[in-house]
């Protein structure tokens, strides 16, 4: 019998989801991380299912971990698409999947699975993807070429970034951490396109930029303003800050003050989840303002 045909067809049902669900896979993905409550990728990927008419759910997949390796493995298990990797465990779950895209082999973490037809896990990370989109789409003419760029930070985030950057084009990235080691092992390892600085000449290290790019903590709600001098940067750097929550930054509205055009991180956020959403169900989705009201509504 036809599931079209059925006698138990809920009558509430509209028929052609019916009649298509017990064909069409019901696609399970979600966010694995320790902790992970506060993640808006659920209100995202959610919205994007609905949005497309897609047969699926995403999930908070909290794992701790020591469950990592377990929970990594059940995603085949599960039948699930895969899932977004979050912290602490962008690092840790590289050595757990069967593949690693080389762009993610380079940035040294993922932060999305896709289970393959085979059962096989593939990692991938988007992250730097998403900060590139999120600066084209607030400067559609930019070029990562346009000058020097400067990063302040030598984290998960910053190497994502640095890889894009180079990849885009960059000629001069100015790295600077509080910790000077990191900055350094960044140089070592991606070249003569890296200047480490010491932590101490961020301010000078702004004259000049084309890009500014602030990746470490500070400006996030509950800690300190970034302590950074803008007398040196140009009235045309465009000003970027990983941080999503709040949306502006100190660093961000001072730039702003001076004229600057700034960036904030939520743009990020939302563009490199598209990559996974497209992986998983099929269509690459648009980033609407509607999407943009209900995150921001989230905060
Ligand atoms: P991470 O790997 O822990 O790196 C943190 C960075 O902040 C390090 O460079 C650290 O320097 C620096 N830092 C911490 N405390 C500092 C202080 N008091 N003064 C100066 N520098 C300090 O974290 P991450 O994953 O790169 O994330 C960094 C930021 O990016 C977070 O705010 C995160 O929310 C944001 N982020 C946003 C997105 C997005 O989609 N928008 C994605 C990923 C991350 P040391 O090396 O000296 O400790």
């Amino acid at each position: 019998m036809s599931n079209k045909t059925s006698a138990h067809a809920p009558q509430h049902l509209e028929l052609e989801i019916y009649s298509n669900h017990m064909e069409k896979k019901f696609v399970m993905t979600g966010v694995m991380g320790w902790p992970v409550a506060h993640s808006r990728s659920p209100v995202i990927h959610n919205h994007w299912i609905q949005q497309y008419k897609r047969q699926g759910a995403y999930g908070l997949l909290p794992v701790t971990p020591q469950n990592l390796e377990t929970a990594i493995k059940g995603l085949r298990a599960l039948g699930f698409a895969g899932c977004n990797i979050t912290i602490p465990h962008k690092v840790e779950a590289m050595k757990l999947v069967d593949w690693i895209d080389p762009l993610a082999q380079r940035m040294g973490a993922i932060n999305t699975i896709v289970v393959q037809a085979d059962g096989a896990l593939h990692g991938f990370n988007n992250d730097g993807y998403g900060f590139i989109q999120s600066l084209r789409d607030a400067q559609p003419n930019w070029r990562a070429d346009a000058g020097p760029a400067v990063v302040l930070g030598a984290g998960g985030a910053a190497r994502a970034i640095i890889v894009s950057l180079i990849d885009q084009g960059a000629t001069e990235i100015r790295v600077l951490n509080r910790t000077r080691a990191k900055a350094d092992a960044l140089a070592q390892e991606f070249g003569t396109t890296i200047t480490a600085l010491d932590w101490s000449a961020r301010h000078e290290a702004l004259a000049g930029a084309a890009l500014l790019v602030n990746t470490t903590s500070q400006g996030m709600h509950h800690e300190p303003a970034l302590d950074l001098n803008l007398t040196d940067l140009p009235a045309d750097t465009l000003v970027s800050d990983a941080i999503y929550i709040p949306l502006e930054t100190p660093l961000l509205a001072a730039a702003k003050q001076r004229g600057n055009t700034t960036v904030n991180g939520l743009g990020m956020l939302l563009n490199q989840a598209r990559p996974a959403f497209h992986a998983w169900f099929g269509i690459m989705p648009d980033i609407t303002p509607e999407l943009n009201k209900i995150v921001i509504n989230t905060f």
